[in-house]
């Protein structure tokens, strides 16, 4: 038995590692993900076979409930609220850690390395699951979704921390002082919502990958704890990851770290109204139609609109029916479009679309200037050029797409209410900006509509 253990345990870690090398390009996401949940069914067939487990009737139970959770939540959450839902996924998954450390504290008695494992895994699963519940509220809209603060926050949230990490460290110096373990489990749970409270809804999805990273290393340290090599390689891979991709999202939004943590972004979002009284320039679906006919090249931008729309399948179709009259049409994919990192790849994947038609911002932002038309569907703050111009500018700094470049620039929006980080957007305004008002999916039929009945 040991033996079948230890042959599912690698063939998991082994997967693991495939299945974070296949997700992250599109071409080959789809087998990641499968490898993923082939290593997690062995890593879960391997543990049931290890020789600790004497009955099957609570992780039966176990096993049942976590289904009729998991199940629907999968199904009936939209695609649009992805970053909440991780975040839920989280909580669950750092609080198991964390409980599983407080059982096994009060189980044995600890010491030495062990009980180190335990404390780090108890301090991050602790403040893991409240940081991540908050996460999950904000992005909900169940609790306020701007940052809450006042003055001297990061100096009492930095002494809450510093006391729980004491009490860890007095709890590995004295084993014998068991109090210091729920001083240090309160402290790490009040830490966890003092840690978002000054944190905007803008800021949510960095945040939630960063979470990710410490539910990864509770669940590392896990492993150490309960001596299951299998738990230290996942928890681990999960932390890395977790780390690297929050890297990357701070870098696409042009942030650093200690700023998307303690910078209250978002404060002054104005979001909802206070969009300016400017003329633009609108047009019907059937004059843009006819432009993107003449095109030698378009190129579309999709944002997070076009998830709200699901006009991926509209798209698909504008796309196959230029195709056939000989435009060129491209697709450029900003990292932070929509309201996760792939959030774009993944929609256009579901209608099929090409991947070798999917490009990066470095590698499309030189060909803008030769397109005929931009098409933008429901993007804005990743098309907005305050982003190079604007000092100012909440989002100044941020690498856009440079869709101001291209000789005509049609945007499918419904208002002129401002996109996620809640500015104004000088692109809509540009003499050469046709604005296509109304959801994205109905101007897309339109567009089809009037090219199917010219000829295609
Ligand atoms: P934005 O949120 O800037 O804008 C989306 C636009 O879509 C809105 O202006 C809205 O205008 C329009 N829209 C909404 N619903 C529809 C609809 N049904 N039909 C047509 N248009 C619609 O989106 P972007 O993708 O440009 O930018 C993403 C933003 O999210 C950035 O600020 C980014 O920093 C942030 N973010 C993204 C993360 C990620 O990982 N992807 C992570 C963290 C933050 P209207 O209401 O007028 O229709």
């Amino acid at each position: 038995m040991p033996v079948m253990v230890s042959f599912s345990y690698i063939a998991a870690a082994v997967l693991f590692v495939l299945a974070l090398k296949w997700m992250s390009a599109p071409a080959t996401a789809r087998r990641g993900v499968k490898a993923g949940e082939l290593g997690m069914l062995l890593a879960v067939a391997g543990t049931l076979l290890r020789h600790e487990v004497v009955d099957y009737e609570w992780i039966l139970a176990g096993f049942a409930l976590g289904s009729a959770i998991g199940i629907p939540l999968a199904y009936l959450m939209p695609m649009t609220a992805v970053p909440q839902r991780t975040a839920i996924s989280h909580a669950f998954g750092a609080l198991a850690a964390a409980l599983i450390g407080t059982a096994e504290f009060y189980k044995h008695p600890q010491h030495g390395f062990i009980l180190g494992a335990l404390v780090i895994e108890v301090l991050l699963g602790y403040l893991t699951f409240t940081g991540s519940l908050m996460a999950f509220g904000k992005l909900q809209e169940i609790l306020p979704g701007r940052p809450l603060v006042y003055k001297g926050q990061n100096i009492v949230n930095l002494s809450v921390f510093a006391a729980a990490a004491l009490a860890g460290i007095y709890l590995i110096a004295n084993p014998s002082a068991t109090w210091a373990f729920p001083v240090l489990s309160v402290l790490a749970l009040l830490f966890g919502i003092m840690l978002i409270v000054p944190i905007g809804g803008a800021d949510m999805p960095t945040v939630i990958a960063l979470l990710n990273s410490y539910a990864g290393l509770a669940a590392s340290f896990m492993g150490f704890a309960l001596d299951n090599y299998l738990l230290v390689i996942a928890g681990a891979l999960d932390g890395a990851s977790g780390l690297i991709l929050s890297i990357v999202m701070c870098r696409a939004m042009n942030r650093s770290f200690a700023n998307v943590l303690f910078g209250a972004f978002g404060q002054v979002r104005t979001q909802g109204g206070a969009a300016e009284k400017r003329p633009v320039r609108s047009a019907e679906p059937e004059e843009a139609a006819e432009i993107l006919e003449a095109a030698r090249l378009v190129i579309i931008v999709p944002g997070y609109g076009m998830a709200v729309a699901q006009a991926q399948y509209k798209i698909r179709e504008l796309y196959d029916r230029l195709t056939k009259l000989g435009v060129e049409v491209k697709f450029a994919i900003h990292p932070v479009a929509g309201r996760m990192p792939g959030h774009m790849n993944v929609l256009l994947a579901e209608a099929d679309i090409p991947y070798d038609r999917l490009s990066e911002l470095d590698e499309i932002n030189p060909e803008f200037a030769q397109a005929d038309a931009v098409l933008v569907v429901g993007a804005n703050d990743v098309v907005n050029p305050a982003a190079r111009t604007d000092s100012s500018s909440p989002i100044y700094g941020m690498p856009i797409l440079d869709a101001d470049k291209a000789r005509t620039v049609m945007v499918i929006k419904r208002s002129m209410n401002p996109g996620f980080a809640g500015i104004e957007n000088e692109l809509y305004y540009m003499n050469k900006t046709l604005m296509l008002f109304g959801d994205a999916k109905a101007v897309l039929s339109e567009m089809n509509k009037s090219l199917a009945a010219q000829r295609v």
